[in-house]
């Protein structure tokens, strides 16, 4: 089956086809890295890590950009408030530059934990400000633009279809808001570039035609993007919240500059809610990967819960479906561990598992074929074979894991050894002594057909 893809854009399901094959360009918007990444935002990464491995298993080569933002994400995407970095470092007494770097370096622990795929080309927003500050010379050029007493913004009035990704109501939105315009024009203009107040040492701030400041949040995305992947590329990722505003202002700026929407194909991942609530960094008390460490979880078993919901439906948090989660992937690990070497895949399952994934990304129902698979009757070989085919795509690796083995000391063994004898002499007192000598030293014995298995006993 065809690979058929969600576009938001369009708000329909279409037809996959690279622009230039086999490559296909993906941008997947990156982090703001003042503080950790919470499970929520990891969710959209993990979205984006399936999509980039299903494009593989089609045979395309993907070049895979995502952003690092480090500077101009202002704490309202409304275009005021502080910039984040600034705020963090405030609140950390480190500098902006060091808290970019110690979160960045946090975040990319965060993929490799999660099994994610490295993206080919990384990009800083300030390692990027000469082409953001081309792009809004580019723009103002083209007369999109005007000055306020702290920026040049974006006119969002001027561009006939702006807001169309989000299907703004454009005249009710401006309706409402007239009061708190302050000097913007349109409720929906966004800032470029802005400048740094006068009475305020910045940490991160640089010389524009405009004056020192630093540069607007959305500009970034539209300069890089343009600079690694062309000026018009396959497919352009995010979060949902990114529909209404960023994207938005992406795709005006690279319109108003290169008369091109961008992307091909704009795809969003929903939201992970804490108790039916987004869950937002902004929220102080947030979940991590290293949470879920600390409490003697596999960060895997959060990637397979995730497999679990659709990325166009929300998916609600709770630490009974991450156990839930936890014992499937164990029941999937040991079967897979069970069956051996691998022979060669069966056929017929990896098209059924093609047809789902290529269906939009659905993973349920690509673990549904996975259990199909597991309850089968083919030959373990077989069986082993497609399973990890199928995890090319699921990235749980499944091909790494072995059980835990446990390594009894030499005088345990003996005493268990002499437990055997004693047992084959019928001497049962002294086997139960044993037995219970073993216990107290903290182990404890199972009697098996295939004769007694020793382990640490639970305490
Ligand atoms: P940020 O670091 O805040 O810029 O967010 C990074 C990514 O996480 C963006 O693509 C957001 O859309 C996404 N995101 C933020 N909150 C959530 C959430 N609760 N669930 C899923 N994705 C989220
Ligand atoms: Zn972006």
């Amino acid at each position: 089956m065809e690979l058929q893809l969600f576009d938001t854009y369009t708000r329909s399901i279409r037809k996959f086809e690279p622009l230039h094959p086999p490559e296909v360009g993906l941008y997947t918007c990156g982090p703001t890295v003042y503080d950790y990444a919470h499970l929520g935002n990891l969710r959209t990464y993990i979205f984006e890590d399936i999509l980039r491995r299903v494009l593989e298993l089609n045979g395309y080569t993907v070049k895979h950009v995502m952003n690092i933002t480090d500077v101009g994400h202002l704490v309202s995407d409304a275009d005021t408030g502080e910039d984040k970095m600034e705020k963090g470092s405030r609140r950390t007494g480190k500098t902006a530059w060091e808290i970019a770097e110690f979160y960045t370096q946090a975040f990319k622990d965060d993929l490799r934990r999660l099994n994610m795929k490295e993206p080919m080309i990384w990009c800083r927003a300030t390692d990027h400000i000469p082409e953001q500050i081309a792009l809004i010379q580019c723009i103002e050029a083209k007369g999109y633009t005007y000055r306020t007493s702290d920026g040049i913004y974006f006119d969002t009035s001027k561009l006939p279809d702006y807001g169309y990704l989000a299907r703004l109501d454009i005249e009710g939105l401006q309706a409402g808001a007239r009061v708190d315009l302050g000097e913007k024009r349109n409720v929906t203009d966004f800032s470029l570039w802005k400048f740094s107040p006068a009475n305020e040492q910045r940490q991160m701030e640089w010389d524009s035609p405009w004056g020192k400041g630093f540069p607007g949040w959305h500009i970034e995305c539209s300069a890089m993007s343009a600079k690694y992947l062309g000026q018009f590329f396959d497919i352009h990722c995010g979060g949902e919240d990114h529909i209404m505003v960023h994207h938005p202002n992406e795709i005006a700026q690279t319109q108003a500059c290169h008369g091109t929407r961008l992307a091909n194909f704009w795809m969003h991942g929903y939201f992970l809610q804490l108790d039916e609530a987004r869950m937002a960094k902004s929220a102080g008390a947030f979940l991590r990967v290293q949470t879920l460490i600390e409490r003697g979880i596999d960060p895997l078993a959060y990637r397979f819960f995730c497999l679990g919901a659709h990325y166009r439906s929300k998916l609600n948090f709770t630490w009974e479906s991450l156990q839930g989660a936890t014992t499937a992937l164990d029941r999937l690990r040991m079967a897979a561990h069970e069956w051996g070497e691998p022979g060669a895949p069966d056929e017929k399952y990896v098209g059924k598992f093609i047809e789902q994934v290529n269906d939009d990304l659905n993973m349920p129902r690509a673990l549904a074929v996975t259990w199909e698979l597991v309850k089968s009757d083919l030959p373990n070989a077989k069986k082993k074979a497609t399973l990890l085919h199928f995890d090319n795509v699921f990235g749980l690796k499944l091909a790494e894991w072995k059980p835990v083995e446990t390594v009894v000391p030499e005088a345990i063994l003996a005493l268990v050894e002499q437990r055997q004898q004693a047992r084959k002499e019928k001497r049962w007192k002294d086997a139960d002594a044993l037995r219970v000598q073993v216990h107290a030293a903290g182990y404890e014995i199972e009697d098996t057909p295939q004769g007694p298995r020793v382990r640490p006993r639970k305490v």
